[in-house]
């Protein structure tokens, strides 16, 4: 796992460098659904910045016993409204908001806990059927919408490209997302801030870098491939 990261981070390194970034702009967000703890704990030790969790049961079981290490933890999965409770508090940023009831959720929950809660709008670019995220014509009422919320907080956009396509394709749908979220940039100057766009994955996260990722999240270039428990 320690080669697995250092291999990442010298990645990134070489794609900010020849986009022109800065690598400390890009954050590691270390995914680790299907983990165990054990394993968790481990990778926080590693230069990884923050982690990654898609079923509130696993974040919840990681963040009790201490296993970020006091890491960071976003939420990237799909959220259901009466998951919301045990999520907000414990994850820093939701990336995964993508309706206006979810927000409106999270919103009151937050205001009961007396915080704010950051969020990132996940975006479903390729217009997939089978994908959660708004659609890219949503965002902009969505947008307007969360901000009469008094307790969530925009901070940019999230999203995950159709699975499969090839890197041209996969990196104009990342340039798409950084167009819409300069647009929003425009459109709420003063009102909210659109800057981190979460975007790449272990198989796509250099066209991420390309394309102004401020965010990448990486799972199984870190800890192998995920083994899925049986169903019968
Ligand atoms: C699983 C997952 C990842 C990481 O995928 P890998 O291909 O294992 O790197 C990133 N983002 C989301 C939303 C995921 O569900």
């Amino acid at each position: 796992m320690a080669e697995n990261v250092a291999k990442i981070r010298e990645n990134i390194a070489q794609a900010a460098q020849s986009a022109g970034r800065r690598a400390e702009d890009i954050l590691l967000c270390s995914v680790c659904k299907t983990r165990t703890s054990d394993a968790v704990r481990e990778s926080a030790a590693l230069p990884v910045d923050l982690f990654g969790e898609n079923h509130m049961q696993e974040l919840v079981e990681h963040f009790d016993c201490g296993a970020y290490l006091s890491k960071p933890v976003h939420f990237i999965g799909h959220l259901q409204t009466n998951k919301v409770k045990k999520v907000v508090g414990r994850a820093s940023v939701i990336e995964s908001a993508d309706s206006l009831k979810l927000l409106l959720e999270i919103s009151r929950e937050a205001a009961k806990q007396g915080i704010t809660q950051d969020i990132l709008f996940e975006i479903n670019i390729g217009g997939e059927e089978s994908k959660t995220g708004a659609s890219k014509d949503y965002l902009f009422p969505l947008i307007e919408e969360s901000l009469n919320l008094a307790c969530v907080r925009p901070l940019g956009l999230m999203t995950i490209p159709p699975a499969g396509a090839p890197a041209d394709e996969t990196r104009r749908y990342f340039s798409m997302v950084r167009e819409l979220a300069a647009k929003a940039n425009d459109a709420y100057r003063g009102s909210a801030s659109f800057d981190i766009l979460s975007m790449g994955m272990s198989g796509s996260y250099i066209e991420g870098i390309q394309e102004g990722a401020t965010i990448v999240r990486i799972g199984t270039a870190i800890y192998g491939p995920r083994v899925y428990p049986q169903k019968n």
